[in-house]
């Protein structure tokens, strides 16, 4: 489409709700600039966006993060000029222009393409704060990671593996599983049913440090059993569900376990640690530590169809929408 569009909600519900509009973009304002998209990232947060389990005002034009090339700056902008890649994480970017602020827009390095930072700013974000600020990983622990082969879960893997961690990974298929020992999982779960038992087998009765887990409802259980005494429950999504309450009691009886359910933007309020989580993030992808990998990629008009995708479980790396 040649014509500016985005992607409004004007109600929760299927992926039918997600309707293609045409707009005019917002000039930019002092300190702001706009951004001919080269692409938005799918999160699964999206969903939750759509579906209503994360409120939202409307009308809404869901997507929390995307990248392409600044089209025109506003006053008092000195740091950016038309033509220069960013990206940036920022509410409402299924649309083909994007309108905010300068100071949160990170200039990509040459070596990192606009699709590529879409599919990996938030997710890549995500695991540099799980590993780096949630609780640093340390060399030669063992750890559980949930969904290794997914959006977050393909870079949280190998970023692991490098700093030295044991990785041991849950997924659902024996494609998945093979995926996730290429990524450097060292071992491979398939299947959700008797994961702790299995994991106790593998880490001679021991249990993991931490099990970081992005599937919820039906996992947070064997998460739970999965964990050496006063071991790390990192609940960070919900792709099940979201998680039953946990009474405290259920973490004493686990042998002092810890849980926390953190959230990137707790850790990238200020400009000062968005840069520093980016440029750790980069210096990882240039390295080749960390690949972008993109399993799909959709035109942003079936955006619809990629929250399919992504809900079926099907998909695997990350989905990129196309303006
Ligand atoms: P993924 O690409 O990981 O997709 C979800 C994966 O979860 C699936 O591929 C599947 O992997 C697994 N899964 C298990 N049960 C289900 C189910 N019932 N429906 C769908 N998938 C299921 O998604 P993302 O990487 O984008 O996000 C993963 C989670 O992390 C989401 O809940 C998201 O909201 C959360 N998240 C949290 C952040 C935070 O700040 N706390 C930031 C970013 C993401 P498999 O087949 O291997 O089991």
């Amino acid at each position: 489409m040649t014509q500016p569009y985005r992607i409004q909600m004007h109600e929760t519900g299927g992926p039918d709700v997600l309707q293609v509009e045409d707009f005019i973009p917002r000039k930019p304002g002092p300190g702001e600039v706009t951004v001919r998209q080269s692409a938005a990232g799918l999160n699964f947060i999206d969903t939750y966006h759509r579906t209503g389990l994360y409120p939202v005002r409307f009308p809404f034009t869901p997507g929390q993060e995307g990248a392409g090339a600044v089209q025109e700056v506003g006053e008092g902008v000195t740091h950016l000029k038309p033509g220069d890649k960013v990206a940036y994480l920022a509410s409402g970017t299924y649309a083909s222009h994007f309108t905010g602020p300068a100071e949160r827009m990170i200039p990509l390095p040459d070596s990192i393409t606009p699709q590529d930072a879409a599919a990996v700013l938030l997710k890549g974000l995500t695991a540099w704060a799980l590993l780096f600020e949630v609780r640093p990983l340390q060399a030669g622990e063992t750890i559980l990671v949930w969904a290794p082969v997914g959006g977050v879960g393909s870079l949280l893997v190998p970023w692991a593996a490098s700093l030295g961690a044991r990785v041991i990974a849950v997924t659902s298929t024996e494609a998945k599983a093979e995926k996730a020992r290429a990524l450097g999982a060292s071992d491979v779960i398939i299947g959700y049913e008797g994961v702790a038992d299995k994991v106790r087998e593998l880490t001679g009765g021991r249990g993991v440090d931490v099990s970081y887990d992005s599937v919820g409802r039906i996992s947070a259980e064997e998460s739970l059993n999965s964990l050496r005494t006063a071991g790390w429950f990192v609940t960070y999504g919900n792709a099940s569900g979201p998680v039953e309450p946990i009474p405290p009691g259920r973490l004493a009886q686990g042998g002092s376990l810890v849980m926390t359910r953190p959230t990137l933007f707790s850790f990238i309020q200020d400009a000062e640690s968005l840069t520093r989580g980016a440029s750790l993030l980069f210096s990882a992808l240039s390295s080749g530590i960390l690949k972008a990998d993109i399993g799909q990629r959709f035109p942003l008009s079936e955006a619809a169809k990629a929250h399919e995708a992504i809900e079926s479980g099907t998909t695997t790396g990350a989905t990129v929408l196309v303006p």
